[in-house]
């Protein structure tokens, strides 16, 4: 792939300029932005009411899409995943769940994550680095390019701790919620994080309606202690304080993420203690069974599933278990990089 600068990472301000230093009127900018936003256009080629000679200077200075699907994965239930590679020859995935009256990207943030949870495929390599803001939308369209249909909704739930790279991540959601550039209502937008309390406020601040999920799978910090490492693990009454502030902000309650791991928080009384702080977090909890299980991670039977949810129910807390999606694809973050890796060295592993 070509080392162009995409396209995406130019400003109104400096791609008007470019147009304007080469003889173009600036009402060609939302023309452009309607090809590569509305239209998902990946190809100034077929930018047909462009003139060609527009289209041949695009070409030779930009590049309209960061990203060159490499594997394609479809599960029974219509899941798909995409492994793609980077004009730098890394590699990340994205995936679709479509849904008759909904369709939704898992979109990543980085290649790899610092955090390394200890269940967690994308955190066994560490942190390569951080994705262009370029590099996080395109997944986005290259999701609606695939169905031909505008996605609904849009997670930031793929590879990468999102709030560790919010300098991209924020202005990447500022495009897709923009009423003149993709147009996807704030409310459609989650970003989830293993609760990195500075991002959290620092999202809060932008003032969006967007949704936040905290990745808490565990209901005490010692509990917690053992699936992430200390580095940027926060203290869960920080990660409190800091949804309180969210919500003040953004009027939005937070979704707790709870991955069930058999033996390790898939007690009766993990369920009571998970209640309680659900309560103090006024959220609603995602149970998510581990998937990819290795000899230490494994998920409890869809039996002990249930139950935990029905304690959780039991309690008054609102909870969902979240059905396997694209299970038979490896659909878990990470999974299908680490397939398409060398082993690791020295990295973090759970078995
Ligand atoms: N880094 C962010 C967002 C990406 S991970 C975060 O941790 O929130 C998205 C979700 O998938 C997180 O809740 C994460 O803990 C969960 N997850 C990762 N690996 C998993 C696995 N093997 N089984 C179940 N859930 C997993
Ligand atoms: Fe990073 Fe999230 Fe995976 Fe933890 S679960 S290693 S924070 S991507």
């Amino acid at each position: 792939m070509s080392t162009l600068t995409n396209i995406k990472d130019l400003d109104q301000e400096a791609l008007t300029a470019f147009l304007g230093q080469h003889g173009f009127p600036s009402f060609r900018y939302q023309q452009i932005m309607d090809w590569l936003y509305q239209k998902w256009c990946a190809d100034f080629k077929a930018m047909s009411n462009l003139p060609k000679d527009l289209q041949e200077l695009l070409v030779g200075h930009f590049r309209a899409s960061s990203l060159q699907v490499e594997n394609t994965q479809q599960a029974e239930d219509g899941t798909i995943k995409w492994l793609c590679r980077l004009a730098d020859g890394e590699t990340i995935e994205t995936v679709l769940i479509p849904a008759p009256e909904r369709s939704t990207v898992c979109i990543s943030t980085q290649v790899g994550c610092a955090v390394r949870c200890a269940f967690c495929a994308s955190g066994k390599q560490g942190l390569v680095r951080n994705l262009s803001r370029s590099e996080i939308v395109d997944q986005v369209l290259l999701a609606c390019r695939c169905q031909n249909k505008k996605i609904t909704n849009v997670v930031v739930m793929g590879m990468g701790e999102p709030m560790h790279n919010l300098e991209n991540l924020l202005p990447a959601l500022e495009l897709l919620s923009a009423p003149g550039v993709f147009g996807l209502g704030a409310r459609h937008i989650t970003v989830s994080t293993s609760g990195v309390v500075a991002g959290i406020r620092a999202l809060a601040d932008c003032g969006r309606a967007w949704n936040l999920a905290i990745s808490l799978h565990a209901t005490s910090d010692e509990q917690r202690s053992r699936i992430i490492p200390p580095q940027y693990r926060c203290p869960i009454a920080d990660i409190l304080s800091a949804c309180e502030y969210f919500r003040k902000r953004t009027n939005r309650m937070p979704t707790l993420e709870y991955a069930l791991l058999a033996g390790i928080n898939d007690r009766a009384e993990d369920a009571t203690q998970l209640a309680h702080l659900a309560r103090q977090f006024h959220a609603k909890v995602n149970l998510i069974p581990c998937n990819d299980g290795t000899a230490r991670y494994q998920a409890p039977t869809p039996a002990h599933c249930r139950q935990f949810l029905e304690l959780l129910l039991r309690f008054g807390t609102q909870a969902t278990l979240r059905l396997r999606k694209g299970g038979s694809i490896q659909a878990a973050c990470g999974q299908l990089r680490q397939q398409n890796q060398p082993p690791a060295q020295g990295s973090h592993s759970p078995s």
